[in-house]
């Protein structure tokens, strides 16, 4: 059988990253990376990219959009990519990534380390192979593989700062599992003949995470200076409804104003429903916000800024948020 072609995008990140004077900062190449796993070339043929190198904390929505550029010009040539990535914001690039190329028949991995490829011990060799033995296979979609598992790319979320088992899949079972380099595959992405790209986002999105007795001004501050607001509230979902500063009246302005509002939650697993307790059913019923269910606060954010950079209508904007892209929200009432 003829070897697959692969693409490999370094980003960056830790896994290619030397100790520096004040830390470690990614310093290796794309090309550098792959002399690490030289029998990586008995399973697939690989080119290398490498747009920018960078910490992944200091990723910005253009790079998402960057990256998708260089998979939709080289998308003919290649049967599968792999993008090499710092684990910090890799939820937020899958999750972007699965909304600016939608419904890709061949698969497009994103991986990373906890441990620089270069250090003694190390996740990085592990993670890259396991990241080519997919990205060479019939997988579909965006996803990310980490520590042998396979995750939609909507559904990843960097559950630990630490250890090698940093992913998990939220509200959605893992794709599949890599041992010893072969797949063991549960669930194969839908997707189309061809992929449809999109290179537009409006970044200005932000995101609110409740504590008790939040300052409701903080609200007002954050949708003058944004299109959109998430905010995560507790449980399964609602705004306080304390007398002093209610936050009811600034999310209502906000929405005048022709703003997005999305309620979610902080809890991580199971999602929200605002229709359970008075205190989600009188925003649910009164104000034209979303409900982001079972979606992650990353897919929540990418989505936002894909949306917006289509449309300012509600309307349309609540047509597609609501519309699953890659299986990101299944639990809508
Ligand atoms: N700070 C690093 C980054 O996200 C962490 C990592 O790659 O694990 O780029």
């Amino acid at each position: 059988m003829e070897k697959k072609h692969i693409l490999l995008i370094g980003t960056g990140g830790t896994i290619a990253s030397e100790m520096g004077d004040s830390g470690l900062v990614p310093e290796l190449t794309s090309e550098q990376l792959l002399r690490y796993i030289p029998d990586i070339s008995g399973i697939c043929a690989v080119d290398c990219v490498q747009p920018f190198s960078l910490d992944s904390s200091d990723l910005q929505p253009r790079h998402w959009v960057q990256v998708a550029r260089v998979i939709r010009e080289s998308y003919g040539r290649y049967d599968g990519f792999v993008v090499s990535h710092g684990t910090d914001t890799m939820a937020y690039t899958a999750a972007a990534l699965s909304y600016l190329i939608q419904g890709s028949p061949k698969p497009i991995v994103l991986t990373g380390a906890q441990k620089p490829i270069g250090f003694e011990t190390t996740d990085s060799k592990q993670n890259l192979r396991d990241a080519f033995a997919v990205a060479a296979s019939d997988m579909a979609g965006v996803v990310l593989v980490f520590n042998g598992k396979v995750i939609l790319g909507t559904r990843a979320r960097k559950t630990r700062s630490k250890s090698f088992e940093a992913f998990s899949s939220i509200n959605y079972p893992v794709l599949a599992l890599v041992q010893d380099g072969r797949l063991i595959r549960y669930i194969r992405p839908e997707c189309r003949e061809t992929p449809v790209f999109y290179d537009r986002v409006n970044p200005r999105v932000a995101l609110m995470k409740l504590i008790p007795g939040a300052d409701w001004e903080t609200v007002r501050w954050l949708l003058g200076r944004s299109d959109a607001l998430i905010i995560e509230s507790f449980g399964v979902g609602g705004l306080p409804t304390y007398e002093e500063g209610s936050c009811y009246e600034p999310v209502k302005e906000g929405l005048e104003q022709g703003k997005i509002v999305v309620m979610t939650t902080q809890v991580e697993n199971e999602g929200s429903d605002l229709s359970v307790y008075q205190v989600g059913t009188h925003v649910k019923q009164n104000l034209p916000i979303f409900e982001a269910y079972d979606m992650t606060t990353e897919a929540v954010t990418a989505k936002l800024m894909w949306i917006l950079g289509q449309t300012r209508d509600r309307e349309k904007a609540a047509e597609l948020f609501y519309t699953p892209v890659a299986c990101d929200i299944l639990a809508r009432k």
